[in-house]
């Protein structure tokens, strides 16, 4: 079921998917988002995808999904690329329109409920799931990695105070 860089067909019907414990594996490249474009500085690359059915006795189907990349976002404080790894493993329930949320959606964090008429649009899914996981204002721990070598030294304070203290004792 797996095929060279696009999203496969929508999942048909995504009860009997989970009722049948299928999985899918595939690779989607980073163009294919294009919800997720203007979040990256640079759309080379993939995320690896695994969509995995089952049954769970008390909840029924669920559906869950690993998504696994290196993207580029934009880094909020200097503007240039930052590297992040794209890393999901969630867990959705899938329930008719009409039929009742779980008893204990709202205490449940580990799987969230989403309603579907029975045809899963696979690609939508993916995107949803990366926009979620992004973070919301992505930084760099330290900018200015093209600042001139031996700045970060000249700019430490415990150079400039060890500095004081020589000049001092010299004097
Ligand atoms: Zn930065």
């Amino acid at each position: 079921m797996s095929n060279q860089g696009k999203t496969p067909d929508n999942i048909a019907d995504v009860f009997r998917f989970a009722a049948g414990q299928r999985s899918m594996n595939f690779e989607v490249p980073l163009a294919a988002f294009e919800r997720l474009a203007d979040q990256l500085v640079s759309s080379d690359g993939v995320v690896v995808c695994q969509v995995q059915g089952f049954q769970d006795p008390e909840r029924g189907a669920i559906i869950e999904l690993q998504l696994a990349g290196k993207l580029v976002l934009r880094c909020q404080r200097c503007l240039t690329g930052l590297d992040w790894d794209l890393a999901v493993r969630t867990r959705l329930q899938p329930i008719r329109p009409g039929q009742a949320l779980p008893e204990d959606e709202l205490e449940d964090d580990e799987v969230d409920a989403f309603e579907v008429d029975g045809e899963l649009d696979v690609h939508a899914l993916i995107e949803d799931e990366i926009i979620l996981a992004l973070p919301i204002a992505p930084r760099h721990d330290e900018c200015g990695t093209l600042r001139p070598e031996g700045a970060a030294s000249k700019e430490s304070p415990f150079a400039v105070l060890a500095g004081l203290r020589g000049n001092g004792s010299a004097a």
